[in-house]
């Protein structure tokens, strides 16, 4: 049997258009074996795009009823994208209480915070570059260096088995942006990729082939770049695919260039997880 995974998608129950339950049969059409929930959670905390409080216990209930109701067509894992804001929230099982545990958690930075604020590195185009002015005094290779500081700080306070788009900034160099952020081939940069990288290898998580921004049209490449996966590869960090999909429709969107770029950084396998192991599949 093909093995066809994925372990990032959002439904409604945070900023998703679609029900698990829909996702799921979704999936079943499209051939996946085994699919992970990963609702946004900042749990004790939450925001307008961010599973609430009070909905955590319904969102579990709901993917054990899933996982228990699809036993034999496909494997369901419970899992959250929870958030790292040092001093808020970390991806950490402890952060959650027995009944909201989950089986996995993915690890992400959306926010780098400052004395004067914070920058959202995700937010749109213009905000985030006015939170840069506002909170870095317009530095930007400042609030891209603390980007990855942060990625590397949860890498070492967090525990979880999946790291989020890990250059998730380069979204703001985007063709949609009213002009690049910044330089990714300077100096400075390859040396945060590096940097991270290398706590990145040291940590033992999984990286994410992220197609999500390729779906929502603003990069025509998947996270991370070919550059910081070949420096992944030769650290022999396990890659596994994701869509990051906010939608049924983008389920597996752009998987075929996700294992192009995976191969062409010299990976033969990406890792996956199948009754509370970690496997490998050859693409
Ligand atoms: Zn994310
Ligand atoms: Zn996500």
């Amino acid at each position: 049997m093909t093995v066809k995974t994925n372990y990032h998608m959002h439904t409604t129950f945070c900023d998703g258009k679609n029900t698990p339950e829909q996702v799921v049969q979704e999936a079943l059409a499209r051939g996946f074996t085994t699919i992970g929930f990963s609702s946004h959670s900042m749990y004790p905390f939450s925001s307008d795009w961010h599973i609430s409080c009070r909905d955590h216990l319904a969102y579990v209930k709901e993917i054990k009823r899933l996982k228990e109701a699809y036993s034999d067509k496909i494997e369901i894992m419970l899992g959250y994208e929870a958030d790292f804001v040092e001093g808020v929230c970390c991806p950490i099982p402890s952060q959650y209480p027995d009944e909201l545990k989950p089986e996995y958690l993915i690890g992400a930075v959306h926010y780098v915070p400052w004395s004067k604020g914070y920058f959202g590195v995700d937010t749109f185009f213009d905000k985030a570059r006015e939170q840069i002015k506002r909170v870095f005094n317009g530095d930007v290779k400042k609030a891209v260096q603390e980007y990855f500081a942060c990625e590397r700080e949860m890498l070492k306070a967090g525990d979880f088995q999946i790291l989020a788009h890990c250059d998730l900034v380069k979204i703001q160099n985007s063709s949609k942006a009213p002009y690049p952020l910044f330089d990714e081939s300077e100096g400075w940069y390859k040396d945060s990729i590096k940097e991270t990288v290398d706590a990145i290898a040291k940590s033992g998580v999984c990286v994410e082939i992220n197609t999500g921004a390729m779906a929502r049209g603003k990069l025509d490449v998947p996270y991370p770049s070919l550059e910081m996966l070949e420096l992944l590869h030769e650290r022999n960090v396990p890659v596994t695919l994701s869509s990051d999909a906010h939608s049924t429709e983008h389920l597996d969107f752009a998987f075929d260039q996700a294992v192009q770029l995976a191969q062409k950084a010299g990976y033969s396998e990406f890792m996956y997880f199948s009754g509370g192991r970690s496997l490998m599949q050859k693409f």
